[in-house]
């Protein structure tokens, strides 16, 4: 596999020497059978875990159905995924449907640009909001950017944690203000409910609109469907993906108010959008996390986990520890600095995926399906690691 890998594909990706096979709930399994514990379910994906059986007869049935026709007709489960995702934010709200995540931050950056015609666009510093031109310009991370400049133009950034900041960026310039409630590729670190709230304020005395990215916090991770329910200030628009259809390639921009009515026939488009199969898989898995009961599990045992690595941080082992849900970052202490990637291949080699978001930093994304004994699995690995 290695060496045909290094023949025939882009090297785009520094992947781990282990091969999968199979997924069962929070377990995969390699080649030679070998189980491991996923704490990472495929970069916030497998939220209801791997092949969940309700998720799978969905696909199932459609799949002896139809897989697509094109956006020039009607096909239900893709209008039925938008009534769902609208209905789970406001009345009036349209949801855009795609393939990816930065797709759907791309739809969301031209729903604002034409709000706001010329606008420019506020996005927050270490912010991750996809690879495509729009979406990369909106990432502003040099080793990301530079070799892809010219970026796309009018793209501004603050800090993270300076509201007063932020409100002076934005004016009646501003088209949009982007932000990811909680960041994920960066290694973790929710925004401060003062952020978000001078956020909307800013908005709200600009005209201009409120992006929440809720690609990697949303669909249960963090606790609530959508990590803005927790903070009170609710967005104009947000984007979704990676959980939404459990694994397979989906995403959506939705929005409210006039925000709703921006886009218009021949504005965008994709040949994949709301297709059939995977709505059918987005509707399954919307059935399984849009669910009370699993929102408190995700609380109680994200509480779990963030206990057992605050004790770490209390004996020093750890330097930092950020939490939300079942959503964690945590940092190692200055005489470990760069032993991500090594906690990280010592965790495989103990049958645990794990994943290191940077040279200091581990991140724990498991399926919301986990259990304690799962938690506690992690919480004694990390004791032994450290
Ligand atoms: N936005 C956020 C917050 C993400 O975490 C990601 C992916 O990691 C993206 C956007 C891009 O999504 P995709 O990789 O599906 O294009």
């Amino acid at each position: 596999m290695t060496a045909l890998e290094e023949r025939y594909v882009m090297r785009t990706y520094k992947r781990a020497p282990v091969e999968f096979v199979l997924g069962e709930g929070v377990t995969l399994y390699d080649r030679d059978g070998e189980a491991y514990l996923d704490f990472l379910a495929g970069i916030s994906v497998c939220n209801t875990g791997h092949c969940n059986p309700r998720v799978v007869e969905a696909v199932r049935q459609q799949a002896t159905r139809l897989f697509h026709t094109s956006n020039l007709f009607y096909t239900e489960p893709g209008v039925r995924l938008a009534e769902r995702l609208g209905e789970s934010f406001q009345p009036g709200a349209r949801a855009y449907l795609c393939n990816s995540g930065a797709e759907a931050n791309e739809a969301a950056i031209k729903l604002a640009r034409k709000h706001r015609r010329g606008g420019e666009i506020v996005v927050l510093e270490e912010a991750f909001h996809g690879r495509t031109m729009g979406a990369l310009s909106a990432t502003p991370q040099r080793a990301k950017q530079e070799p892809f400049e010219p970026l796309v133009p009018g793209f501004v950034v603050v800090s993270r944690d300076d509201p007063g900041a932020l409100a002076a960026a934005v004016s009646e310039r501003t088209a949009a203000v982007m932000i990811e409630p909680v960041q994920g590729e960066c290694g973790v670190w929710p925004i401060s409910d003062q952020m978000l709230v001078a956020a909307r304020e800013a908005c709200d005395r600009a005209g201009a609109l409120l992006v929440f990215d809720e690609i990697q916090c949303g669909m249960g991770r963090t606790g609530t469907l959508w990590a803005f329910e927790r903070t009170g200030v609710r967005p104009d628009v947000f984007t979704v993906a990676k959980a939404l259809a459990s694994g397979l390639p989906i995403g959506a921009c939705v929005a409210g108010g006039e925000a709703a009515q921006v886009l218009t026939a021949g504005d965008h488009g994709t040949t994949f959008g709301a297709g059939p199969l995977v709505a059918s898989a987005a509707l399954a898995t919307l059935d399984v996390l849009d669910d009370d009961a699993l929102h408190a599990r995700v609380c109680v045992l994200g509480d779990r986990l963030r206990a057992g690595l605050e004790r770490m941080r209390g004996e020093g082992r750890l330097a930092d520890v950020r939490a939300r849900g079942l959503m964690v970052g945590v940092d190692l202490p200055s005489e470990r600095a760069g032993e991500a990637a090594r906690v990280v291949n010592d965790a495989l080699d103990a049958r645990i995926v794990l994943n290191a978001t940077g040279p200091d930093t581990v991140r724990m994304l498991p399926p919301l399906i986990i259990s304690e004994e799962h938690v506690d699995r992690v919480l004694a690995f990390m004791d032994e690691a450290l």
